[in-house]
């Protein structure tokens, strides 16, 4: 049984060569556009799409001598948790071929987890590298936004989305952060201000580091989910960090912001694909039925869900109830995460509520869908980096712990990964594969 992890695959790996990641495998999400190479988002509408340009990272990534080896499977346009919203197929967990690798970026977490590649990229809307990192047992780190340039990358909801790096351990995201972050004059919205050398500041972790616990955040955690957390952070009190109590009293406020904000976004983002410019066109007798069928025939349920939602919720008679009010709560939880900031150096989260759900479990229940990212959500609102990484098993299944550390901190939370990751060996447990798993769909 395949995992389908790919969607498409060169004949041979695209570069490879001289340069900080020589010769490493890297995939490469289905939303990050390359020259030449078919680029989906996951949707049907974008089936026959070739991009003309290549984005700032992959171009990065070819220039530093990675091996470019596909495109992974992605939940359409990067709306869902579970990979099973992708117009070509599900992909699998390789812990579990019946259950979800997480989403959306469920083609790179199960790809690296498989041992398919060394290394890939996510991106991150929601929780679409973390969640899926810890689901498949790899580390993942959104970065802080503006850290990564998104030239290229197919806008999802463009004040939340960030791509990232997705590994089997932080030292190997810390390479690839490397090579991608960094000023870019293709996107107005990334920093200007230089990427520092990652593994160089993972590697000088101060000793003496505070890590913040919202003992209120926990209270509805499955008993064994939250003594797995606990075990990650005795790991963390035995290396010298401090456990600190932080109170982040609007956590309950973020979920419903979150799907008012990026579906408000999304809809706006995906109103470019019309039929008239590029991607599939469905043929009508006047253009409002060229429009209609291109979007009723090209977008998936999920997609069209949020379409809905995110035009209801930017209409002139709801905009203050719903959108303008989800800006205000955005507004607050990013003052209150970064009060808990001043008390901490970082915080410490779990990443998933359960360990990887069955396949169709929740399809039928996007409320249920929805709540799996209950603690990934933040880092997007707040802007602030988040960092995923293996922390064991609950049910024979991989699951993570996450840090959200301050803007700019990626070294940080790398590092006190690093440090984690050198005195356990949950990242480096692989899957017994399926016998047939192999890359190609
Ligand atoms: N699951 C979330 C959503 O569907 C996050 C997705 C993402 O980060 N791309 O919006």
């Amino acid at each position: 049984m395949s995992l389908h992890a790919f969607l498409w695959q060169p004949d041979s790996p695209l570069g490879g060569g001289s340069g900080s990641l020589a010769d490493c495998t890297v995939a490469i999400k289905d939303n990050i556009c390359h020259q030449g190479w078919p680029t989906t988002a996951g949707s049907r509408l974008l089936e026959n799409f070739v991009p003309p340009y290549s984005s700032t990272v992959t171009q990065r990534l070819l220039d530093a001598g990675a091996a470019l080896v596909g495109k992974t499977n992605m939940d359409e346009f990067g709306m869902g948790s579970s990979t099973e919203n992708s117009a070509f197929g599900v992909t699998r967990n390789p812990w579990d071929a019946e259950r979800v690798p997480g989403g959306s970026s469920g083609g790179s977490a199960a790809a690296v987890a498989a041992g398919l590649c060394d290394m890939a990229l996510g991106s991150d809307t929601g929780g679409s590298i973390r969640q899926p990192a810890a689901l498949c047992g790899i580390t993942g780190l959104k970065p802080t936004y503006g850290r990564v340039s998104r030239y290229g990358l197919i806008a999802y909801a463009s004040s939340l989305d960030q791509i990232g790096p997705m590994a089997y351990g932080a030292r190997d995201c810390a390479r690839l952060l490397n090579v991608i972050a960094g000023p870019d004059p293709l996107d107005a919205t990334c920093s200007e201000q230089a990427a520092p050398d990652f593994l160089a500041q993972a590697e000088a972790l101060p000793t003496r580091l505070r890590v913040g616990v919202d003992e209120a955040l926990l209270q509805g955690l499955r008993p064994d989910m939250r003594a797995n957390f606990d075990a990650a952070l005795q790991v963390y009190r035995q290396l010298g960090a401090e456990i600190v109590p932080v109170s982040l009293s609007l956590m309950s406020s973020a979920l419903p912001a979150y799907y008012v904000i990026a579906t408000a976004e999304a809809s706006s983002n995906l109103a470019r694909y019309d039929g008239v410019r590029y991607g599939r066109r469905v043929e009508g007798s006047d253009i409002a039925r060229m429009m209609t069928g291109t979007r009723t025939q090209g977008f998936g349920a999920e997609v069209k869900r949020r379409i809905m939602l995110g035009t209801y919720v930017l209409s002139a008679g709801y905009a203050d109830a719903y959108y303008h009010q989800a800006q205000k709560v955005r507004t607050l939880l990013r003052r209150d995460v970064e009060a808990a900031l001043k008390q901490a150096d970082v915080l410490a989260l779990p990443v998933t509520p359960t360990p990887a759900f069955r396949l169709g479990e929740k399809t039928s229940d996007p409320m249920s869908m929805y709540l799996s990212d209950i603690y990934t959500i933040h880092a997007n609102l707040t802007g602030l980096p988040a960092l995923s990484h293996p922390s064991g098993f609950v049910e024979d299944l991989p699951v993570g712990f996450q840090l959200l550390g301050p803007a700019w901190g990626e070294g940080l939370l790398l590092g006190l990964a690093m440090k984690y990751q050198s005195v356990t060996d949950h990242h480096f447990r692989r899957p017994v594969q399926p016998a047939s798993a192999s890359g190609r769909s």
